[in-house]
Order: structure tokens, then sequence, then C-alpha cells
């Protein structure tokens, strides 16, 4: 891979890179070249030849909502047989605009429904991948684990990866992480080692919700460091939060990924920093080479919007209009007028997730 960026690096900076690098088409043919051929991701449905996850949604929600109405599921969302046909019919709408895959970050404490995704995903035709791993915060009252230690959690999360979830056989492809601040809590550290001893155990990637205005992905790179665990299999997510490019760059040297997935709430003159700066942040990181570290998401919470109107204020101020559709409709236009080429879109919608969720 190393020798694969300095080549894009200076392609990119002798202005030719979009003439010479990979065709965007030819998925299959380009994960042989990439020597990802054979490799699988985990799905609700499924292992899957990570070359037919195709264009994919890295940082998602289906069903998850606020605290105070998990214990209620489904309930508040018009029971499931209802809340699952608005779902299907919403999701295939996203697969219609060309989306094949979403990565659903809900761990188990925070409302995941293994057996709904499952039914969602095949009647919508969106693959799905699930998550295992924590969001721990606040902590979360009605979730009781028999043992908050490292090796106690490392071991869930590996069982969940390697048999299935909630007694079922469906398994998670990606582990989730939580970190609300600059630097963990203690029982969010735990989480942290023993995400990273699990990644290690099943191959399995991390993605990481990092506070990126403090720069928290610094100090949790210290401790996954200190796990030994590969950068190039972490996702810091939420990082547009930041726009600030030294911190973008000392990350993606050091061979991490950064979840660009909160772009459209800078569009709100409620977060900083502006949609324009977030943006310019991703070209500029592209325009440096590092479009193979930069995934493009929306980070929503598509049962938010189906929740009861006294609930629906919690999302419906943070989640774009267009839900899912945002990164198709607005981001990617957007990213296309200030520069962004065909290639570098497909290589942050395609071909890192193709890379990044093969189990290695
Ligand atoms: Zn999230």
């Amino acid at each position: 891979m190393t020798s694969r960026r300095d080549f894009l690096r200076r392609t990119v900076a002798s202005g030719i890179a979009a003439a010479i690098v990979h065709p965007v088409a030819g998925a299959s043919q380009t994960a042989g070249a990439n020597g990802l051929a054979g490799r699988i991701a985990q799905t609700v449905l499924g292992p899957l030849d990570a070359s037919k996850l195709g264009f994919t949604l890295a940082h998602e929600h289906i069903a998850d909502g606020p605290d105070f109405h998990l214990p209620k599921w489904p309930k508040p969302w018009g029971g499931r047989a209802a809340f699952t046909a608005k779902a299907v019919e919403k999701l295939k709408l996203v697969r219609a605009a060309g989306i094949s895959t979403i990565a659903d970050l809900t761990p188990y404490d925070v409302g995941r429904d293994i057996r709904f995704l499952q039914e969602i995903s095949r009647k919508s035709g969106l693959a799905m991948i699930a998550s295992t791993g924590q969001r721990f915060f606040p902590p979360v009252s009605h979730v009781a684990m028999p043992a908050r230690t490292i090796e106690g959690l490392a071991d869930y999360f590996v069982k969940e990866i390697k048999q299935g979830i909630d007694g079922t056989v469906i398994k998670a492809g990606v582990i989730k992480i939580g970190i609300a601040a600059k630097t963990p809590t203690p029982l969010e550290e735990t989480g942290l080692r023993a995400a990273a001893r699990a990644g290690k155990a099943t191959g399995a990637p991390l993605r990481i919700h990092t506070h990126a205005a403090d720069r928290a992905g610094v100090s949790l790179a210290i401790i996954l460091e200190n796990e030994g665990i590969d950068p190039a299999r972490i996702s810091f997510d939420h990082s547009d939060d930041s726009g600030d490019m030294d911190y973008f760059l000392g990350l993606v040297q050091r061979g991490y990924s950064l979840g660009m997935d909160h772009v459209h709430r800078g569009l709100s003159p409620n977060f900083k920093p502006s949609f324009e700066h977030r943006v310019e942040c991703i070209k500029r990181l592209i325009d440096a080479g590092f479009a193979d570290k930069i995934f493009l998401s929306q980070d929503s919470e598509f049962g938010g919007s189906l929740l009861p109107e006294e609930a629906k204020e919690w999302r419906d101020k943070i989640d774009p209009p267009e839900g899912m559709l945002f990164v198709p409709r607005k981001l990617i236009p957007h990213l296309r007028r200030i520069g962004v080429s065909d290639h570098g879109i497909h290589t942050m919608t395609v071909e890192n997730p193709r890379r990044f969720f093969s189990l290695s």
C-alpha cells in the first residue's frame, strides 16, 4: 500500500493522476490489482465477495434512536411490521440511487436489532454490514454487560464476529467504538482496547466515533498503537468536525482513515466548521494523495426520521433532509464542482470500503 500511495502522491503532484490511475469501472479487475481478489466482507446475509460491495456508505444507522425510546422498540416506530415496510420503501430509493451497501454502526447498546437488519436488507436489495462494539456514552442504564473487562469485551466482540449476534448466525463485519470526548473514560478505553484485540483476532476493521474538534484521534492512536493494531484497519469517524488539515495529515500519514460523515452539519449555522471548509479539506487531502484514506457517509439515523413527532426533533436538527441520499445528491456533485475527479470519488466510495471491510 505504501508504494501505491507514494505512486499516487507523485502522480497527483504532476497533475496527470486522472489519466493513468486505475479505471473507474472494472471492480473485480481493480480488486485483483489491489491484492483483494477472493476477500470477503461479512454482511447480514452472509459473506460477500468484497468486490461486490459497490458504492458503500461506511457510517450510518438504521433503527437506533434516543435512549428513552430504545427500550420501547418497536412501538414508537409504529410497530415492527409498519416500520419494516417504511424502511424497505426508503431503502429501495437509496438502492435506486446507486448505493449498494450500508455499514450500520449501531452496536447492541443503542438499539441494534439484527433480525430486523437482515429482513430489510433482504427486502430492499441493499447489502448491510452490522457492527459489534460499544457506544458507552452516556452510561446506558438498561444495558448490563456481564464483564466489562478488556478480555470480557473482546471475547464478546469476537463472538459476534465469529459466531453470530443475539442467538442468530448473523455475524458482525465491523467493530464500532464510541469515544465521546478528547480522551477516553476508563470504560471507553477498556472498550477501545477490547476492540483492537478483537480486530486483531478476527481481521474485522474498527470504526471509532471521535470528537474530532478536540483532535481526539491523536490520543486514541497512542492507545491503538500500544495494542499493536495496524492503523490501516482503523477509521476515525466524524473527522470533518475538526477542519484542521494538520490533524488530518498527521493521522493519514500514520496510516489511519478518516470518516467524513458530518459534512452536511456544516450547512447549519449551529455547526462549525462550515460545509465549504469541510469539503475543501476533503479536496486538499485528495490533492495530497490521500483519497485512499477517506470515507464519505452522513451518520444519519434512519429510524430517527420515522419516529413520532415528539421524539423526531432529536435527529431532525442534525440529519440532512435528503437522509442517506445526501452523499450522492449533494456532497458528490459539490466535490465534482470543486475539481474532485471521478477516480477520487470512486476511490472514496467503492475502493476504500472494499479494502477496509474485507476481513483481513
Ligand atoms: Zn454514528
